[in-house]
Formats: structure tokens, C-alpha cells, sequence
């Protein structure tokens, strides 16, 4: 994950059926505008990487655009809308439970891999007539690899 600059992965994606995914944004902190554990503010980098089971995810009423990528469907970027804020209730391996509100991309990375945790990719976000364009750089991407 780390190689391909990605910022999270789920266990979905590399074939392991379990409910947990990692997140790491500790190169971008400034990334996000407040970063809160258990009602209070945090150090985002000491909680990084982020790993977590059975995730619970709400969302605030605002929404973005913002561009993603997926190491699952490397060469394709895209302008998702989502929420810009989230609150994540994140059990531990240990047992524990962290509930985490923030913005920003770990908000976006923590929608995006709980996403993949229910099978959805962001592609499947994309507005109809993306869709459409989408669907001929996956298909050009394709051949490329197969030639
Ligand atoms: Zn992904």
C-alpha cells in the first residue's frame, strides 16, 4: 500500500474475507481540519496507521467533490461527492473501541475503505455519463495490460 502511495487498503482487496481495514495518512496531516478520538483532539499522526474491524460509519449533511483513486483499479482517478464529514466508530483488534470524527481525506479514506468493506468501489459513485467514460479507459487499460 505504502509502495503504491495509496492510503488504505482492505482486506477485501488483497482476498482475505474480513471486515478490517488500514488507513494511513500520516504523510498529510494538513489534510485534515480537526481530528477527534473519544469526543477529543488527537495527534493524527501518533494514530496512525489506523487499523480497525466491523467499522460503523455516520456521515455530516455537507458534501464534496473530491478526487480518488483506488489501488484496486490502478491508472483511474476520479471526482467522487461524498460527505465531508464523517463520525467512524472503529473497534480495535484489541478490544477496544475508537470513535473518530474528522474531514478532509481521512474522512474520504475512511468512506472509501468501508466502501470496499461492503463490496462497493468508488467507480460505483461515479454520475451515470462518468460512468460511461469510465468504462472505456478501464476497457483501454485492459487491452493495454493484455497486449
Ligand atoms: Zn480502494
Amino acid at each position: 500500500m505504502v509502495e503504491a502511495h495509496g492510503v488504505g487498503l482492505a482486506a477485501p482487496q488483497v482476498g482475505v474475507d474480513l471486515r478490517l481495514a488500514v488507513i494511513d495518512i500520516s504523510h498529510d496531516p494538513e489534510s485534515v481540519s480537526y481530528f477527534k478520538v473519544n469526543g477529543e483532539d488527537a495527534d493524527l499522526v501518533a494514530c496512525m496507521p489506523l487499523v480497525f474491524i466491523n467499522p460503523e460509519i455516520e456521515f455530516g449533511q455537507e458534501k464534496e467533490w473530491s478526487q480518488e483513486g483506488c489501488l484496486s483499479i490502478q491508472g483511474i482517478r476520479a471526482e467522487i461527492r461524498r460527505p465531508a464529514e464523517v463520525k467512524a466508530i472503529l473497534p480495535q483488534l484489541d478490544g477496544s473501541v475508537l470513535v473518530v470524527e474528522t474531514d478532509g481525506l481521512l474522512s474520504r479514506a475512511l468512506q472509501h475503505e468501508i466502501d470496499h468493506l461492503n463490496g462497493v468501489l468508488f467507480t460505483d459513485r461515479l454520475p451515470a455519463a462518468s460512468k460511461v467514460a469510465m468504462k472505456n479507459r478501464l476497457k483501454r487499460l485492459l487491452s493495454e495490460n493484455t497486449e
